[in-house]
């Protein structure tokens, strides 16, 4: 190599050092007349043509201040590229100036330098918007932003399921905010790839190296990239992106519709780049530099999916001196509600939240604040999962109608969801809600007892129907109800930290007393009950409650049904459903909330023998219920909970949950009790060793929390239990979030 350069450069050369490089060998000179670089490529004559674009793309910016781009020099016979013979190949040579300084990677960052390198970018791109390159604007790179596309399919190699859902996302996102907006932006040709690597930090400016993937493609794009890598390893990342833009700005003004997408465009070149590291760990298993290298963007990932894209949105735009669109204010929100929407429809906590969006576990209102969702149960799989949103965006841009016709959609998912269920459950009804399962149950089994009473369990709830409301103590007997009717007979809750049993056989006791209740009612047509009572406070039925009642009522010919609403599909971690918890199988199970993700579905499980009496000529029909679009969604929301493990996740992080929630009991004697399972937890608080109820608290904890952007509930007959029930996905970490600032508030 020496050789050749002293032939063709007349470079006596004393060291010739070795560069990573993609399409050609790289080498760093020192010789006599000085540090140069040197590319070998392979010889391929389009290559020529492409390097020839990035040689006039280096000229045109030769003459800005204080940047200095690689040049390329031309050899002693006058050629820029020669093609020369080299150990029985055919090579290029291309001999490129040495860009003096320390990469940006290397040096310490301040918001003066991001600003005075957004300056640079930004002449670099102004000087680049009058240069036209055929070869340049042919270029199709999958770095190129525009094609992002291209790289989508190179997700399916990323293994681990919670990173692979961060990427479904932003490539969601990408279809739904950038996709339709880019060919409309300004397009021009840029270096496109501004890295950390790629810039040099000098006295006097910056130096930029690496011209290959310069592109035609949108002008933001150059910021975007750019701002992908300077805010790598930052507290707060959109901040240091403020910087770079504010200097930008300044040089060449970014347009308003340019800073819409550039939280998803920042998003998209992280995407690209985890999916273009996944590609090669699948040729390379064994290259542990590849994870290493990977980090940095599935850090940011991980931060950016918890940044509100409004409040980024609205960072940026503030940088560039745009007018931010202030969030209307709450009470003018409630006042506007209230003239359409009864008082009665109510809204959480003394100052509502404006939600604006939500991603997995994280909330957004319009002030563009992360809350933490320590409390919804609906979005099972996690707000918005991609893989849920693309099933009904698909299924709805394809078939929905009424549920008369023969479709796929409808026999697949009823076959996946009885699988998991014990025989002799297997058939199911599908509604749209838990109040329309709970009411056609009671109906069903109404009809096959031939009988109208209704055992229930004291505080419990299980609809909003005129049926649901009968056959609810939380409503009859609360606030505006009008008690109990006749033809429901209501066992006390079998509850071992209030009740009179407390011992091991409590279980047995409560079902033996109400059983005998039993004996001076009329005969029972249906016994309904949730495995845990959610609105009584969380509070597990007793152990061996359960068994005894059913084997009873199974003798009794009375219809046992388990309202798996709030504690179905995996949420107790060790089981999918609450039933099995307890042990025993039920006539009927009730299911909904969960079951697709906040769409409006509900469900009816039952044997063949009750559904074959159900079935006496007057037809069960539902427009809605188990229609094409709401069975793919509820598909998609089965297939996550087992491609990304989720019930084991409820019961490890629940376990943890609960472990920190013991430990703060032990500090603090006011939290009385720590009970459920998996992740649908109550934290009962008491004011003295009488157990008198601290409602007050409980409010002070969940108001407080909600100031500090986490959500949980109270509930309970005084309302003095905290409920937390979020998606299956919060993580231990988001556990720690969420006790601490409890701990906080009681140290306070
Ligand atoms: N059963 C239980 C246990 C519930 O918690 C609920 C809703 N909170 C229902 C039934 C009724 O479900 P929906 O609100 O979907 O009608």
């Amino acid at each position: 190599m020496k050789e050749l350069l002293l032939l063709h450069y007349g470079l006596e050369v004393h060291q010739l050092t070795p560069l990573d490089g993609y399409v050609s060998e790289n080498y760093q000179v020192e010789s006599t007349q000085g540090n140069f670089v040197l590319k070998v490529y392979p010889f391929q004559s389009h290559l020529i043509e492409d390097i020839e674009g990035e040689i006039a793309l280096a000229k045109h910016l030769k003459s800005i201040d204080s940047c200095e781009i690689s040049q390329t020099l031309n050899s002693q016979e006058g050629r820029a590229l020669p093609v020369v013979e080299h150990e029985e190949r055919t090579v290029i040579l291309r001999l490129l100036t040495f860009v003096e300084g320390e990469f940006l990677a290397q040096v310490s960052h301040d918001p003066k330098l991001f600003h005075s390198l957004g300056q640079q970018l930004g002449a670099i791109n102004q000087q680049l918007l009058s240069f036209r390159n055929w070869a340049i604007e042919s270029r199709r790179l999958e770095w190129n932003l525009n094609h992002f596309e291209k790289i989508t399919p190179l997700a399916s190699h990323i293994q681990e399921a919670s990173k692979r859902k961060i990427v479904d996302h932003f490539i969601l996102q990408w279809r739904t905010h950038v996709a339709r907006v880019i060919p409309h932006l300004r397009h021009s040709i840029i270096h496109n790839d501004a890295n950390d690597w790629n810039v040099l930090v000098q006295d006097k400016g910056f130096g930029f190296i690496d011209l290959g993937d310069a592109s035609y493609t949108a002008l933001i794009s150059e910021l975007a990239i750019a701002s992908t890598y300077v805010s790598m390893a930052k507290e707060k990342p959109v901040q240091w992106v403020c910087y770079l833009l504010e200097g930008y700005h300044q040089t060449l003004a970014l347009e308003p519709k340019e800073l819409d997408i550039l939280y998803y465009l920042i998003a998209a070149r992280l995407v690209t780049s985890v999916c273009k590291s996944a590609e090669q760990a699948l040729a390379q298993p064994d290259n542990e530099y590849i994870q290493i290298s990977e980090q940095g963007a599935w850090d940011l990932l991980e931060k950016w999916i918890q940044i509100s894209p409004l409040y980024a949105k609205n960072a940026f735009y503030q940088s560039c001196g745009y007018e931010v669109k202030e969030a209307p204010e709450a009470n003018d929100l409630v006042k506007k509600r209230h003239q359409f929407i009864s008082k009665g429809v109510s809204i959480s906590y003394q100052q509502p939240i404006h939600m604006d969006t939500a991603i997995f576990q994280y909330m957004f209102d319009r002030q563009g604040n992360r809350i933490l969702d320590a409390y919804n149960n609906i979005p099972h799989v996690g707000h918005q999962h991609p893989k849920v949103v693309e099933a009904g965006q698909r299924q709805m841009s394809r078939l929905n109608t009424n549920t008369r016709y023969l479709y796929d959609s409808l026999t697949r998912y009823a076959e996946k969801l009885l699988s998991k269920f014990p025989e002799p459950l297997n058939k199911v009804y599908f509604v749209n809600s838990g109040s329309a399962a709970s009411d056609l149950a009671i109906r069903m089994a109404q009809n096959f007892t031939n009988r109208q009473a209704i055992g229930v369990v004291e505080h419990g709830y299980h609809g909003n129907t005129r049926l649901g409301i009968d056959i609810s103590p939380y409503k009859y007997d609360g606030k505006g109800g009008n008690g109990r009717n006749a033809q429901i007979i209501e066992a006390p809750i079998p509850d071992i930290y209030r009740g009179i049993h407390k011992d091991r056989l409590a279980g047995k006791k409560y079902a033996q007393e109400y059983l005998k209740s039993l004996e001076h009612t009329a005969p029972l047509a249906a016994f309904i009950a949730e495995p845990i009572v959610g609105c009584g406070g969380q509070v597990p039925l007793a152990k061996g409650y359960l068994p005894h009642l059913y084997s009873a009522f199974k003798k009794a010919g009375t219809i046992c049904i388990s309202d798996e609403v709030q504690t179905g599909f995996g949420r107790m971690g060790s089981h999918f459903w609450g039933f099995e918890m307890h042990e025993v199988v039920p006539d009927m199970v009730i299911l909904g909330k969960p079951i697709a993700n906040g769409h409006p579905m509900g469900a009816v499980v039952t044997t063949t023998e009750i559904a074959d009496a159900f079935d006496n000529g007057m037809e069960f029909f539902s427009s809605f219920g188990g229609n094409p679009v709401s069975c793919e969604i509820a598909n998609a929301v089965l297939e996550v909970l087992e491609s990304e493990d989720l019930p084991s996740n409820a019961w490890e992080v629940g376990q943890y949950k609960k472990q920190l929630f013991h430990q703060l009991q032990d500090l603090y004697p006011v939290i009385g009790d720590v009970r459920g399972a998996g992740l649908f937890l109550g934290i009962e608080l008491i004011q003295d060793e009488l157990l008198t109820p601290h409602t007050k608290l409980a409010a002070r904890i969940k108001n407080e929390l909600r100031r500090q952007h986490i959500l949980v509930s109270t509930d309970g007959p005084f309302e003095s239990v905290i409920k937390s029930k979020p998606p299956m996905c919060f993580s231990k970490n988001n556990a720690e979030e969420l006790v601490e600032a409890i701990a906080d508030i009681l140290k306070g």
